[in-house]
């Protein structure tokens, strides 16, 4: 049964809902039935606001056959009408519940995308916002969902507020190119460390890797391009890259001869900004790069398995221009997100530094092989404490033979009194207290000698014990 939209054309919010319920059908109003109440409840809640407030229609005035969704064709009949409702209102801000309506006013996006992001529109002639919210029955069905659809609300109360901007999505405004010399010379003299960095392909076949210099322009440099490798390797000296999940990129860049110390993560940067401001908008697609960059800085992102001749299953991405724009688009969103989330304080939250701290540990980890597994790390653990072990043993009988029965490597006086009056060695540097240093500066002038490293390689166990392996096999233990 068909139901008419509620309201009195006056009003500057209008809701469009996708179709009427059976109770809506029953008593002849929108959104009244049991998802109503939780959009009322929560509208209330999040915005001070009642169905008063609202322009009340639904895409379809009557719900589709048998309870299906609606079909492409429904919505098309549909929508005259629907333009006609908008150019009568004329409201100031439209409210899309759930992806029907949302892609009547935005066009084919997905929800999980756009929603809680205020659009501004040309619709029918008249300017003015789409706000897509979650569809309030899709936390009846899936509780997960309850979170993002107060985020929504609360956006809306924060955009009726003025406190959130909005734009309308762009493509733009990406300068690409592939590198040419003549590139690296107009901007190697830029002043910006913070640049742009993303790889495409694998570790076993990279294609090449893209970098932004500034927000507006992306160039890429082939795996197979050597000397724009070395370049870039230089260039890279005086830099702070900013990757999205470097931990992806740190593999294919090493496979082209890059090595990262530091960078920053724009996923990681995602991860904890979520967490700090309980924004809610932590459904699975929230961290990729397509779905911050339109969420934050309103770039679109297209695909690169979109891209012609790019095939997964047989690694396969060609050098095409096109795939080449694509690459270049990464670098520039994840430098624009940076900027974003700097401008939030993100980078000075302490648990970012200390996530982000680890990664470099994280990386030697894996390059030497650490496992990651409770069973492969006590295997290593056993494996480094039988080293040090033999490597004490061997400590102790060096100094024996010295003349020190009761060597204790980890006595520093007992070790400058081995080196300096057993050995004779002689140490330039000195401690604050004016005693001959036995740190490793100290003694390398004579890492040679075999005391010496034998001493090395007892303390650099010990470090691993201590600094890698024990707090990786506690935190396994969680
Ligand atoms: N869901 C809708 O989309 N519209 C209504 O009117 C009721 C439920």
């Amino acid at each position: 049964m068909r139901v008419n939209a509620e309201g009195t054309g006056d009003e500057a919010l209008m809701l469009i809902g996708e179709h009427p319920g059976f109770e809506e059908q029953q008593f002849g109003r929108p959104f009244v039935g049991r998802v109503g109440q939780e959009l009322w409840t929560a509208m209330r809640r999040f915005c001070k606001l009642s169905r008063d407030d609202f322009y009340l229609t639904n895409v379809l005035k009557e719900p589709p056959a048998k309870g299906k969704t609606p079909k492409p064709l429904d919505v098309a009949m549909a929508l005259p009408e629907l333009l006609d409702e908008i150019d009568r209102v004329r409201p100031k801000v439209i409210v899309t519940a759930g992806g029907i309506s949302t892609r009547v006013l935005l066009g084919p996006v997905a929800l999980a995308n756009v929603h809680g992001i205020p659009h501004m529109v040309e619709i029918a002639g008249h300017r003015c916002f789409c706000l897509p919210i979650y569809h309030p029955a899709s936390g009846l069905g899936n509780k997960g969902l309850l979170a993002p659809f107060a985020y929504d609300l609360s956006r809306l109360a924060a955009f009726l507020r003025g406190d959130l901007p909005s734009w309308q999505p762009s493509t733009l405004p990406a300068e690409t190119s592939w590198l040419t010399r003549d590139a690296c010379n107009r901007w190697a003299a830029s002043s910006d460390p913070v640049i742009g960095l993303d790889t495409e392909g694998w570790a076993n076949k990279p294609w090449g890797l893209s970098f932004a210099p500034d927000p507006c322009h992306g160039y890429v440099i082939r795996a197979d391009d050597r000397a724009g490798l070395a370049w870039f390797r230089r260039y890279l000296e005086a830099r702070r890259p900013v990757l999205h999940n470097g931990l992806h990129d740190i593999p294919v860049l090493r496979a082209m001869g890059i090595r990262l110390t530091n960078y920053d993560d724009t996923q990681v940067l995602a991860y904890h900004d979520i967490m700090r401001t309980g924004s809610g908008a932590l459904e699975s697609e929230s961290q990729n790069l397509g779905t911050l960059g339109y969420r934050e800085c309103g770039l679109v992102l297209t695909e690169l398995t979109d891209c012609a001749g790019v095939d997964f299953d047989t690694q396969t991405i060609p050098y095409t221009d096109e795939v080449m724009r694509y690459a270049a688009m990464d670098p520039i969103t994840a430098l624009r997100l940076h900027g974003v989330y700097a401008g939030r304080g993100l980078l000075e939250y302490e648990p970012y530094r200390i996530d982000m701290g680890q990664v470099p540990l994280v990386e030697q980890m894996i390059t030497h092989g650490l496992p990651f597994d409770y069973n492969g790390a006590l295997d290593y653990y056993v494996d480094v404490l039988g080293k040090l072990e033999t490597a004490t043993e061997e400590l102790k009988r060096l100094a024996a033979r010295l003349g020190n029965r009761q060597f204790n490597p980890g006595s520093h006086p007992q070790v400058r009194e081995v080196i300096t009056r057993k050995i004779g060695l002689r140490i330039r540097k000195r401690t604050k207290g004016g005693l001959a240093s036995t740190n490793e500066k100290a003694l390398a002038d004579h890492k040679d000698h075999p005391f010496v490293e034998a001493l090395q390689t007892h303390r650099e166990l010990v470090k691993l014990k201590g600094t890698y392996v024990e707090p990786l096999l506690e935190a396994l233990q969680q």
